[in-house]
């Protein structure tokens, strides 16, 4: 593959990293059959067309044609090249990368995670040494459990303008380069720079690969700001990084619900006492970013917050952004002002989860506070509050939900059914033309255009991407039997691969390899891709594959047929051709003789 880095390397990174599980962290992914099927990341996708082979290692997308192996994932997923994406699976598998000092961002993005992974270390030496008893007691007094500490790598940032930067600069590091790692922060005036987090409880905050790309700062005391988070860098955004994501995970793809929070301290409060499935937003409401993360990972989602004006203006806004996913969002309101970490440290557990129990979806919540209890006997009531709740409405993407909450609403406001459905009807032509903003997914990207493939042809290919048939039918069928010219490119590569491997003739080709060699051909990739994932009738694919084959080989053998006759035809044309100029032939030697005799005749006469 790429020359900057060896095939040992690739090779290990491949050995060392399950695709199934790397692809697990964006989406959640079931086994039918063979295959793991999910949401598609790449695409506004509704039933799973996202296909990963677990035995090839590669993916396929039935809805919008993205393929590839891990490496093509990370890079698609992440939106980062060829280098970075080995970067990051080299580090998640633990296998050292060479020094690339010619390359500049790779060696800066690598910087940035190695910092952080420095500071991360410090911090925690720095909880447990001297000087970190203040912190310890303030972590002790919150009653999160040394177990709960060690687990998300608590540590301490000392009472000091400049602990962790002497101690980052004297491991190599520069200035410029902790600045852009957001650990400190330069001087207003005059020059220099002081460490950005001081006398606080320091939270590292991951990704989903479990790299510590930022940090959140408690202070001890009452001093503002109280929360104190890493600015956004090239490997870290507030927007888009969930806290407790990582370490949710697996809860979150058995139950299917993810609980959002606000802070991480409630984040290490609820996973303490059992409910692992909650992360945390890092000081920002939910963004679309955020729901792109998770929305292929979970099929409900619980938003706790507080019943206060601040929070329900908070849970308003997430309405926009959920409606239009079809994705199940319920409301869990905290009692009497508690936040999930209080609740459970004084109430215990089961109060956080009979808060959960309470939950109710969030279109019901808001609707009720679009169109309160009151009295609606008014026709302005009842048309002021039809004016709040009708662009709600409109906007659920699920028929049902739409029909359900109109009947409810048309209970609470004394309306007819009929004329609610009428109000609806007009905002939603109103908002089809472009008149009111509702924020919708993106479309799909289309499909590569491309011409129907032979079934045979495509089940051969498929065989030989699969391993599933030996090189030796095919090589003396000959790759020109593919009719199709990718899948004939597919084969040529399956067969070079072969080749290079050794002299085994019937030996199935890895797919992995075949991918490899098909780097910067972009559509025999995707082929390979889709090829790799493709679907058999379990016990009926071996004599599938085998009718296939023959069905080529009579294809093949039907052509030839079919040259002969041609030739034959052309022949038995050309041979009708030569008795005729056979025959013109003799009438002119006749003819010639006759005028030859003719002339000799009076000759003879004269001398005879
Ligand atoms: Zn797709």
């Amino acid at each position: 593959m790429g020359k900057a880095f060896s095939d040992d390397v690739l090779r290990s990174i491949r050995e060392r990293i399950d695709l199934v599980e790397l692809v697990g962290a964006y989406v959640a992914l079931k086994r039918t059959g063979r295959n793991a099927v999910g949401l598609c990341p790449f695409h506004a996708d509704k039933r799973p067309s996202f296909t990963v082979s677990p035995s090839k290692q590669l993916f396929h997308c039935f809805g919008c044609g993205a393929g590839g192996d891990l490496f093509r994932f990370v890079m698609q997923r992440e939106s980062i090249g060829f280098p970075e994406a080995v970067q990051l699976l080299a580090r998640k598998a633990g296998i050292p990368l060479p020094d690339r000092a010619e390359d500049g961002v790779d060696r800066r993005r690598q910087a940035l995670y190695d910092i952080h992974a420095a500071a991360a270390d410090h911090f925690r030496r720095k909880l447990s040494g001297r000087g970190g008893e203040a912190a310890r007691r303030y972590l002790h007094e919150r009653r999160l459990a040394p177990e709960t500490l060690e687990a998300f790598g608590l540590g301490y940032a000392a009472s000091s303008w400049d602990d962790l930067s002497a101690a980052l600069l004297a491991k190599g590091w520069t200035a410029a380069q902790l600045e852009e790692a957001g650990v400190i922060v330069p001087r207003a005036s005059g020059g220099g720079w002081y460490d950005r987090f001081r006398h606080r409880v320091i939270c590292p905050i991951r990704d989903v690969h479990r790299n510590v790309v930022a940090f959140g700062g408690r202070v001890l005391d009452d001093t503002l700001p109280k929360y104190l988070n890493s600015p956004d860098t090239p490997i870290f955004n507030k927007g888009r990084h969930l806290f407790g994501l990582d370490r949710a995970r697996e809860a979150v793809a058995s139950t299917g619900t993810l609980v959002v929070v606000e802070g991480y301290f409630d984040v290490m409060a609820t996973h303490q006492a059992g409910c692992v499935n909650v992360v945390a937003t890092l000081g920002t409401a939910l963004t679309p970013a955020h729901l792109d993360a998770i929305r292929r990972l979970v099929t409900r989602v619980v938003l706790v917050f507080d019943p206060d004006p601040a929070g329900v203006r908070a849970a308003l806004r997430t309405v926009d952004l959920f409606t239009p996913l079809d994705l199940r969002v319920d409301v869990a309101s905290l009692p009497g002002g508690k936040d999930p970490d209080r609740l459970v440290v004084e109430e215990g557990a089961d109060a956080f989860r009979a808060v959960l129990e309470a939950s109710r979806p969030l279109i019901a919540f808001v609707l009720d506070q679009m169109a309160p209890p009151g009295d609606y006997r008014s026709v302005d009531a009842k048309k002021a509050a039809a004016a709040r709740a009708i662009p709600v409405l409109a906007a659920l993407a699920n028929a049902i939900e739409r029909d359900h909450y109109r009947g409810w609403l048309a209970d609470r406001l004394q309306v007819s059914d009929a004329s609610l459905r009428d109000a609806l009807a007009g905002h939603r032509s109103r908002d089809r033309s472009g008149a009111e903003g509702v924020r919708r997914a993106p479309p799909a990207r289309p499909l590569a255009p491309s011409s129907p493939r032979p079934r045979a042809e495509l089940v051969v290919a498929a065989a030989l991407v699969q391993g599933r048939l030996g090189l030796g039918r095919v090589r003396a069928l000959g790759t020109s039997a593919f009719t199709d010219p990718v899948l004939r490119e597919v084969a040529e590569l399956v067969c070079s691969s072969a080749a290079s491997e050794g002299p085994l003739d019937a030996s199935p080709a890895s797919a992995s390899t075949v991918w490899a060699l098909a780097e910067g051909r972009e559509d025999a990739a995707r082929a390979i891709a889709e090829l790799a994932v493709f679907g058999w009738a379990d016990e009926e694919a071996d004599k599938e594959v085998d009718d296939c084959v023959t069905e080529m080989e009579i294809r093949c053998l039907d052509v030839r047929m079919q040259d002969i006759t041609r030739t034959i035809t052309e022949l038995e044309l050309k041979a009708e051709r030569v008795i005729e100029l056979q025959q013109e032939q003799h009438r002119l030697k006749q003819a010639i003789e006759r005028l030859r005799e003719a002339k000799q005749v009076p000759a003879r006469a004269v001398g005879g």
